[in-house]
Formats: C-alpha cells, structure tokens, sequence
C-alpha cells in the first residue's frame, strides 16, 4: 500500500521555537508522510536563513524568499535587491510571503502598498510563483493584482480564511488556495468548511503555518505549539468537507504543491 503523502506549503521553521529540536521535528514530520515542506521568509534576515535551510536539505525543504507585510517598512530598494538575488537561488521557489495586513497594520499601508508592488513587479519579470498574505485588505489587493492578472506567475492565496466572495475574487484570478488549521476551528472555521468545494480542485494546497495555528483538534489540545507532523489533521478535515474521496484529495493537493512549485 502506498503511503499517503503531505506537502506543507507554509511552515516558518526558522522560528526560534524550533531551534533546539529542529532535526526531530522534521523526522516526525517525514514519519506521517509530510516529505515536502515549505520554508517561508518574512524579511531578508529570515528569507535568508530559510534558504539555507531548505539548501541543507533540499530533498525535503524549498524556501521562499520575501517581505511580509508586517516588515514591510524594512523596505528599500537595497535591501530588496538583496530579496532578489535570492530569488535567483535553485532552492529558493517562490516570492513572499508578501501582500497586504491592514488588520495589524504593523507597517503602514502606504508601506505594504509600496513592498507589495515591487514584490508583483519582481514576480512578473522572474516568472517566479507568489505567495500571499492578504488580511482586511481584500479590494486593494485585488485592485493591485487584477490590472496585471494576465503577466501574473502562478499565484496562492495563502492561510484563506476569507469570504464566499473574496474565494470567488481568487479563483476568477486562476488562484491556488492554501487551508490551513483554521478549518479545523468550530468557532470560526466553519464557514471554511462549506467553501471547500467551491476550490477548484487543482487549486487546492495545505499548511500548517507552524508554530502557529495549532489545529483544533482534541488530539493536539496540549501541544504547545503547531509542527508540520499535524497537516494530516488539516489534510482529514478538508476532506471530510470535500465531495471528492479522501485519497483522491490528498493526492491532488500534492500534485498542485509540487506543480505550483515547479518541481517534479
Ligand atoms: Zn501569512
């Protein structure tokens, strides 16, 4: 029998909570058959160090490399140069995360605006896949991207916890669609639930977000942090909520990782 295979799509293992047991966590990971991870960059510093770690181990990890929202008054043009020539990296597979947080506003949104810009500009000119953060920011995202919809890379719309409409926003624009823990969530998942099937189903892609969004799940009620060793949990509860079979699911939201990716 063959074993069921995960790819974690968005997982900040350059956290400092997983500095002391690195080695294990991926182990266990592999063990539930999570064999692909995705190490996203939020800023040089960390884009850096994911990189590097993917590299260490590039038959399991790919990275991204970017500017999240939150740092985006980092930006200038030096330091995004340096962002770049990252991108020009084998291992390095994607540009983010970057979008727009205007929930949080840790930079202002003239700042997000301005990285966020320059970071579709780079995705164009590279061809590279983006990575998207969007919080309390659906129609200026969407007034951003839908001007340039047709020079755009492969693009996902990571950690969606959004509306009906703002899904149907996304898959208008040929978007992928990253779940994460969220849905497992009884008090504010469900809505996810009946959306499952609105996901086109090679736009579909999982995550865990680790060490954040620790699925809700009474098995994981004392983990004090998330790893990517739960996505099958994430993985059992779209699709518990999908009309497709449970095998069939999972083999395709491996497939469109390893597509949106581009790797084999
Ligand atoms: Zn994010």
């Amino acid at each position: 029998m063959s074993k069921e295979q995960f790819f974690d799509i968005g997982v900040n293992l350059t956290h400092p909570s997983f500095v002391k047991d690195l080695d294990t966590v991926i182990e266990e990971a592999l063990e539930v058959g999570v064999n692909r991870m995705c190490v996203t960059g939020s800023d040089l510093e960390e884009s850096i160090s994911a990189y590097q770690l993917a590299f260490s181990l590039s038959d399991i990890l790919i990275s991204t490399a970017g500017i999240h929202p939150h740092q985006a008054k980092e930006f200038s043009q030096n330091y995004f140069s340096e962002i770049k020539d990252l991108l020009k990296k084998e291992n390095v597979k994607a540009i983010g995360e970057t979008g727009l947080d205007f929930y949080r506003n840790f930079s202002t949104e003239e700042q997000q605006k301005k990285s966020f810009e320059m970071h579709i500009e780079t995705s164009i000119e590279l061809q590279k896949p983006l990575f998207l953060h969007v919080r309390n920011a659906h129609s200026t995202f969407m007034e951003m991207l839908e001007p340039v919809k047709e020079k755009l890379p492969k693009t996902v719309v990571h950690c969606f916890t959004g509306t009906e409409d703002e899904l149907m926003d996304y898959i208008e624009m040929d978007f992928y669609i990253g779940i994460t823990g969220w849905i497992c969530d009884e008090r504010r998942g469900v809505h996810l639930k009946e959306l499952i099937n609105l996901i086109p189903k090679d736009k579909i892609m999982i995550e865990t977000d680790a060490p954040y969004l620790i699925p809700r799940v009474s098995q994981l009620k004392n983990s004090q942090r998330n790893e990517p060793k739960f996505l099958p949990h994430v993985a059992k509860e779209v699709a518990q909520n999908s009309k497709e079979t449970k095998e069939s699911l999972i083999s395709s939201m491996y497939m469109n990782s390893l597509s949106f990716f581009d790797l084999d």
